[in-house]
């Protein structure tokens, strides 16, 4: 099954907030009837300095990379294109797939989990129509390397990753690249992070049954998110979810794709669907 899920994901495949910070390793404001979460790499809290600055190492290959697999097949914002020139893919997958890190392919990453094709990555934050000092929330940390992609572009990130050893290797890898802008939380994201709410963008990077609830009322009204939904298994549709100023969702199917699953206590049935005009257009 997990070879079938990597071989179709690919093509079809201090922040200083506002908000009040929770106190180290806790979490203000979690609602007790929610799973536990915990903060392990915090934004910094004065704002970002700066982007990181990344050594030349594999340089060539992330611009070859940038301009076939992601320019290449129609990605023009320049935004997104630099972030995939800069930002070390080879550091953020595991040592023996290193060698890899740069095709045209996503990679397992351990726990059953895997690093996404970088078309995919690039397609999902290209939808997102970011700002730098936007605040973005991403469910499914995995490697870090959406969250990497995020934060070169200068918006703040809050990332979420169930499986506690992958958000632990994450937190570790964005702190070591220089990240400052960059908050990592062991948690289950079916139920966003409330405290950081709203978001200007959201972007689910694992295979949900339903959108969650949740999401879409941490999502600031007129914003976007995107979203895998589906069986696991097989193919979803990655949907562009817009929640309009009065607070409805407009879903449009964006394309086809195949997304390891939303897992925890809530990873999706059909009953939440929540309320909302589809209007696919493939
Ligand atoms: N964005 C990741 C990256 O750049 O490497 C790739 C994500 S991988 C395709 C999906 C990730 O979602 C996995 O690491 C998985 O453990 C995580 N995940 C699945 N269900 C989750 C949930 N309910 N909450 C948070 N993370 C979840």
């Amino acid at each position: 099954m997990k070879e079938l899920l990597l071989s179709t994901m690919f093509v079809l495949s201090s922040l200083a907030f506002a908000q009040p910070q929770a106190p180290n390793g806790g979490d203000a404001g979690q609602r007790s009837d929610r799973p536990t979460t915990e903060v392990l790499l915090r934004a910094d809290a004065a704002g970002p300095e700066g982007r990181p600055s990344f050594d030349a190492a594999r340089r060539e290959e992330r611009h070859r990379m940038a301009e076939s697999q992601v320019a290449g097949r129609g990605i023009t914002d320049e935004a997104v294109l630099e972030a995939m020139r800069a930002v070390p893919r080879h550091e953020l997958v595991p040592p023996e797939r290193r060698d890899r890190a740069y095709a045209d392919t996503p990679l397992p990453i351990g726990h059953g989990q895997t690093i996404s094709q970088p078309y995919i990555v690039a397609f999902m934050t290209e939808k997102l129509q970011l700002s730098p000092g936007d605040r973005v929330l991403e469910i499914g940390t995995g490697s870090g390397y959406q969250a990497a992609i995020l934060g070169a572009m200068g918006v703040e990130v809050v990332s979420i990753e169930i499986i506690r050893p992958l958000a632990e290797q994450a937190a570790r890898r964005l702190e070591r690249l220089g990240y400052d802008n960059i908050t990592v939380i062991h948690g289950d994201g079916y139920y966003g992070y409330e405290e950081f709410a709203p978001y200007d963008a959201i972007v689910v990077t694992a295979a949900a049954q339903h959108v969650p609830p949740p999401l879409i009322e941490q999502l600031k009204p007129g914003n976007r998110m995107v979203i895998p939904v589906g069986q696991a298994g097989w193919t979803q549709n990655l949907l562009l979810v817009t929640k309009t100023e009065d607070g409805r969702t407009r879903t449009r199917n964006l394309m086809s794709v195949a997304f390891v699953p939303l897992t925890g206590d809530r990873g999706g049935g059909p009953e939440d669907n929540p309320p909302g005009d589809r209007d696919r257009d493939r």
